[in-house]
């Protein structure tokens, strides 16, 4: 195991950043996992989960078990760590430019489409190989401009190159779910099963390019370009979002590491027999997830819980005006699963409240939250 120490784009004088990456086997020795905890720093189920995944692979590796190479950042986020604001953490947001830390990570097929085109051809993996090395070379030219321009290329130097990227991330209150591109429907489901996961939603790359889309995009991107040359999905990304924001305890936490090791014995990056993967729903689009928003203000009554079954018609909340009396009943309509809901319970007008995800498409357009 080595840990690297990587000085980030200093903002201010005497201020430096780091972020620290552990590299587990041998590159090149199989297949190569990424994964990441707190990119959103106010996310933390995800960097405990890093913790026990950090002594796992110590002694898989110890061990002789590892037949690949993995990095863990169990931290991704130190920027984010550091916005204390009015006692609150703040951290999807950077507060300097208002911009969210999960988005606006660099658009690799355009990065890279001009330096591969012409010595792309019908062989699969020597495309892979081709497009790999020019992501790295191109990232490693470019100039960021400020702290967090510098923490986006370090955190995608590291993992553009996997064949599996893990971006934990949790919600504000909700039950263990998972985001992955449109055209790994089968993977992500693959890895819902070993999560144990009955909630996995799936889109297209084309909302805003988070850190999972920035890294399985560019190979369907490039494939639409070079519809003549082989370019397979090389790389599969999810964000997996382990419950909300409060849903932090070593117990729990051991066992999302154990069921990650277990998905890495599955796919043979591990040595040994992968326990047996539960029977979870398939994955399900993200265009047919119900947002219900509040439609005034007012204090909020939840209904119905995280991971809860529901159907047509039936209440999920109430906002209630204690001034004038109104309470305003708020019902689903379609039949599909809570995964997530607010964790504030007063409610501005037009605040995302709830989220249930359904089979059939209802939505269009931008399809994660701000
Ligand atoms: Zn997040």
């Amino acid at each position: 195991m080595q840990i690297v120490d990587f000085p980030l784009l200093q903002a201010s004088l005497n201020s430096n950043k780091v972020v620290s990456s552990y590299h587990y086997g041998q590159p090149g020795s199989g297949l190569k996992v990424y994964i990441q905890a707190g990119l959103h720093a106010d996310e933390h189920p995800g960097m405990l989960v890093a913790h026990y995944l950090r002594l796992a692979l110590q002694q898989e590796e110890a061990a002789g078990n590892l037949q690949g190479e993995v990095i863990l950042v169990p931290l991704a986020n130190p920027l984010g760590l550091d916005q204390k604001i009015l006692g609150y953490l703040l951290g999807r947001f950077e507060q300097g430019s208002g911009q969210n830390f999960n988005r606006y990570y660099t658009d690799l097929a355009a990065l890279v489409a001009g330096r591969v085109e012409s010595k792309l051809g019908k062989d699969a993996e020597a495309n892979v190989v081709l497009i790999r090395a020019a992501m790295l070379e191109a990232l490693a030219e470019l100039q960021p401009e400020n702290e967090l321009d510098s923490l986006r290329l370090r955190l995608q130097s590291l993992a553009c190159d996997a064949d599996i990227l893990l971006d934990l991330h949790c919600d504000l209150e909700a039950a263990l779910h998972l985001y992955i591109h449109s055209e790994q429907i089968k993977q992500g489901h693959e890895l819902a099963q070993h999560l144990g996961c009955e909630v996995t939603l799936y889109a297209e790359a084309g909302n805003g390019q988070p850190f999972d889309e920035a890294h399985s995009g560019p190979w369907a991107n490039l494939a639409t370009r070079f519809p003549k040359a082989a370019i397979p999905m090389a790389c599969f990304a999810a964000t997996v979002e382990l419950r909300g924001q409060t849903d932090v305890s070593s117990g729990q936490a051991k066992a999302d590491a154990e069921a990650i090791l277990n998905y890495l014995r599955a796919k043979g990056v591990l040595k040994g027999q992968p326990e047996a993967a539960s029977k979870v729903r398939e994955p399900k689009p993200l265009a047919a997830v119900e947002v219900t928003k509040a439609p005034s203000a007012g204090l909020v009554d939840f209904l119905v819980q995280p991971g809860q079954w529901v159907s047509p018609g039936q209440p999920l909340l109430r906002v209630i005006n204690p001034l004038g009396g109104a309470e305003t009943e708020l019902c689903s309509s379609i039949e599909g699963i809570v995964y997530a809901r607010n964790r504030q319970r007063y409610a501005h007008t037009g605040m995302e409240l709830m989220f249930v995800s359904g089979e059939e498409p209802i939505r269009s357009g931008h399809l994660l939250s701000p």
